[in-house]
């Protein structure tokens, strides 16, 4: 068992982006790397003996995460990114959120049909992101086999609005 206190390298910074917000911010672990590597190693051990074909996540945070994790449980890493970032074709996809609505994309050929598909991001608030991720991964016929975060945010219920798809986390505020 690690003797590190992961949350103890979360630095929160009130009022940011916008008064009233408590930004939970992440830079201190990554900043670390004992931490940042234990913590990779964490997400690792929960999804060792899965099949996972590949791994999902949104830019940018997601990325930080999703890249380390896909070599370590040896599969692709996909990028989803804001629309006109990625070069080739792209599945584009639109979604609605609390306030406003958001498009992300893909690429035709980062997820193929029938594939396990571990989806990662920093922090799971509202879920608003996860739930589209995930949704357009299942439209594209591959199987959505977890969400993995750093951090959930629990009071916003986001793992309820990611259900059925599970969630796991390391931190919980
Ligand atoms: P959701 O779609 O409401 O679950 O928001 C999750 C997204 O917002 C993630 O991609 C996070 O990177 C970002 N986010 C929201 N709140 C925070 C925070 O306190 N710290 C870091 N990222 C955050």
């Amino acid at each position: 068992m690690s003797e590190i206190d992961l949350k103890s390298y979360i630095r929160d910074v009130p009022d940011f982006p916008k008064p009233g917000i408590l930004f939970r911010d992440i830079t201190p672990l990554l900043a670390n790397p004992h931490v940042f590597n234990e913590a990779i190693d964490q997400m690792a051990a929960h999804y060792e003996g899965k099949k996972i074909d590949a791994i999902v996540a949104a830019e940018a945070r997601g990325f930080i995460f999703a890249a380390p994790l896909a070599l370590r449980l040896n599969c692709g890493f996909v990028p989803v990114r804001k629309p006109g970032k990625l070069p080739f074709d792209t599945h584009s996809f639109h979604y609605e959120l609390e306030y406003g609505s958001d498009t992300l994309e893909i690429h035709i050929d980062g997820v193929q049909p029938g594939q396990n598909v571990l989806m990662v991001d920093d922090l799971l608030a509202t879920g608003g992101t996860m739930k589209a991720c995930c949704n357009l991964v299942e439209k594209i016929g591959a199987t959505v086999v977890g969400c993995c975060f750093l951090i959930n945010l629990k009071a916003l219920e986001g793992e309820q609005r990611i259900a059925p798809f599970e969630s796991f986390s390391l931190i919980e505020y």
